[in-house]
């Protein structure tokens, strides 16, 4: 997925009309959120400042020397950093080999190019390190900040890069880039709802297992409050999935029951698909025990996305047993 993604062009327009006007600035910070091909596109502008031989749209040629050895990782004037693991800091470390990288010329006389992903992975030394470099950036450099959170960045970082903003694009254009990339099957809508319409992150359910673990978290969450399932051992398995993604999980579906029991509309549905076991427990549970399930699981979420070492375990456990207690408190 090398080309410029539809719902991107006007912003790759932008930055073209720039690097051929030779303005293209020192640092730009790309914004938005996760699921928008911020990456790709940082990925596609580095190909193309490196590419000896670029194409009339301004993409890269994919076969000369650089294309070559960007698609193989070892281009000399390229640099990527990111958390050596997924959800851990970028280390000051990292931004010194970043700092020595740029203060070697280029090897092929272009550009020297870094992307930095996800910028807010920085913790306060590594920003305050970096932002000595976005203060005397060297010529014919390049850094590309890709955040999905640049409310955690250091203003004085944010002040010192031209912002690319990457906003949700149209559903329409969304479903047909969809449509393309999927068999006729697959539940569009849905994956739109599922993802907050974020095309990359939709189609990302669909690739990875993501939908059939959904299917056995509802599953589950219906079962208890029937009292038949034990809520330690449902709680100690979804403790061994991606524990933010099942607390969303279950963050969307009570929001689902609780619309449904205010309103009774049901077009508002997100998890449309299991409108029917929705709209039962919405008749069944009280909606007051409903907000403290909802304040529950977003208290959760918030205590696993921190930095501590959480008891992910433990905070499942309590939220499960609580799924348990809503059947005894209909009552009231
Ligand atoms: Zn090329």
């Amino acid at each position: 997925m090398n080309s410029v993604l539809p719902w991107h062009n006007s912003l790759w327009q932008q930055v073209l009309r720039r690097y051929q006007q030779d303005r293209l600035p020192h640092a730009l910070l790309l914004c938005g959120p996760s699921g928008m091909g911020k990456a790709l596109f940082a990925q596609a502008l580095a190909e193309t400042l490196l590419c000896e031989n670029p194409q009339a749209q301004g993409q890269a040629c994919g076969h000369c020397k650089s294309c070559s050895l960007q698609h193989a990782g070892t281009h000399p004037d390229f640099l990527q950093v990111q958390p050596a693991e997924a959800g851990k800091q970028i280390a000051v470390d990292q931004i010194r080999d970043l700092i020595q990288f740029y203060a070697l010329s280029t090897q092929y006389g272009r550009y020297k190019i870094v992307i930095l992903n996800p910028a807010e992975a920085m913790n306060r030394n590594s920003a305050n390190s970096l932002l000595k470099l976005l203060e005397e950036p060297p010529p014919k450099t390049l850094i590309m900040l890709v955040s999905h959170q640049p409310m955690r960045l250091l203003a004085t970082i944010i002040s010192r890069c031209q912002r690319l903003d990457f906003s949700r694009p149209e559903r329409k254009l969304t479903e047909a880039w969809l449509q393309q990339q999927l068999k006729d099957s697959a539940p569009i809508p849905l994956l739109l709802n599922l993802s907050a319409q974020a095309p990359l992150a939709a189609l990302a359910l669909v690739e990875t297992e993501a939908l059939a673990k959904r299917q056995e978290l509802f599953k589950n969450l219906a079962a208890l409050p029937t009292g038949r399932s034990d809520p330690i051992s449902i709680a100690n398995g979804w403790s061994k999935w991606d524990v933010r993604q099942v607390l969303e999980w279950m963050f969307s579906w009570t929001m689902d029951i609780i619309r449904y029991a205010l309103t009774g509309q049901v077009q508002f549905f997100v998890n449309y698909d299991h409108q029917e076991v929705l709209q039962r427990l919405a008749q069944q549970f009280n909606v007051q025990a409903l907000f403290d399930l909802l304040n529950l699981q977003k208290e959760a979420y918030q205590l696993v996305s921190g930095k501590a070492n959480i008891n992910s375990q433990g905070l499942l456990e309590s939220i499960a047993i609580t799924w348990v207690e809503l059947s005894l408190q209909h009552r009231r």
